[in-house]
């Protein structure tokens, strides 16, 4: 059976963090600790995503000097810029920034800040929409986007409000083509940190390799469990993970395929019982995966495209 991107690609998955503020913002610990903190949990790759405002002298941290050979870093910030429906400043994940982005200008909105990012080299991920209370209009504004951040581990944890996919989902709905990045979002403040990652499959452990598989949407995330391989033929799924006790499949509309039972490797579904249910009047042009441990820890794939299988 053909397996999906990425866990058909060569070469193998790093685990990284792309949302983690320093003391260069508001975080707590100065960026070599931070760094080392990520190196020593068992991390392939981080980020500093500090503030980008002025209040803290527009920040873009440069780590180049703490990569190593098994340990790289991406350079990078959170943008904000006015504002969203509820009349908050806009967060925006920008990673593969150069040291010398300029400054936000006075009058520039979240959406011309994020396509400027975007511009020069950036994944654009929308942060936290959950605790930013983003509405459907804010998902659609930012047009440039890549990624909608689909936990932070800190909202979570400080606001129970750590989720993204309503609003990931919805954009999926109407076709646009966005994927889902797991995140601490880490002031080391309280217990935010090595809550949410992703696993990136690349060839090599470099910068520059890594934002072109983020962007390639090659990747998937996780609070703990492992998707080992999701393979479909024909209308056959099936999926391979390291133990957990549910693992579903569900897609833009209510229906969903799921295995529950202890300690599971695999499943497999027939998806052709995704098409077919009460009062169930369209299909779903898309669908993805997620495994969840006895603990409630969760892995979830990218959405997958039935036009692109
Ligand atoms: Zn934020
Ligand atoms: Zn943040």
């Amino acid at each position: 059976m053909p397996a999906l991107s990425p866990f058909s690609l060569p070469g193998r998955f790093w685990r990284g963090n792309l949302h983690t503020h320093s003391n260069l913002s508001d975080g707590a610990l100065e960026p070599p600790q931070v760094i080392e903190a990520y190196k020593n949990a068992g991390y392939d790759f981080m980020m500093l995503s500090d503030h980008f405002i002025g209040h803290y002298n527009w920040p873009v941290a440069d780590t180049r000097a703490l990569r190593s050979n098994n340990f790289t870093t991406i350079i990078g910030s959170e943008l904000h810029a006015p504002q969203t429906e509820v009349g908050e400043l806009w967060h925006i994940v920008a990673a593969g920034l150069p040291l010398d982005f300029p400054p936000a200008r006075k009058d520039e909105t979240g959406e011309v800040l994020a396509r400027r990012a975007h511009a020069a080299g950036a994944f654009i991920g929308i942060a936290h929409p959950a605790w930013s209370q983003l509405t459907m209009a804010d998902g659609r504004a930012i047009d440039c986007a890549h990624a909608v951040e689909i936990y932070n581990h800190g909202c979570a944890i400080e606001n129970d409000r750590g989720d993204g996919w309503y609003l990931l989902d919805q954009l999926l709905n109407e076709g646009k083509r966005l994927t889902a990045f797991a995140t601490d979002d880490a002031h080391f403040k309280s217990p935010d940190y090595f809550g949410g990652w992703v696993h990136v499959k690349a060839e090599s452990l470099g910068p520059d390799v890594l934002l072109e598989a983020l962007k390639k949407g090659h990747y998937y995330s996780s609070q703990g469990p492992q998707i080992h391989d999701i393979t479909v033929s024909g209308s056959e799924i099936s999926i391979n993970c390291s133990p957990v006790d549910n693992i579903t499949v569900l897609c833009g509309n209510s229906r969903s395929l799921v295995r529950n039972a202890k300690a599971i490797t695999e499943a497999a579904f027939d998806l052709k019982k995704l098409e077919t249910g009460w009062l169930l009047t369209k299909q779903s042009p898309w669908f993805r995966v997620v495994c969840i441990d006895h603990a409630g820890k969760k892995a979830w794939s990218n959405p997958i495209w039935k036009d692109e299988l």
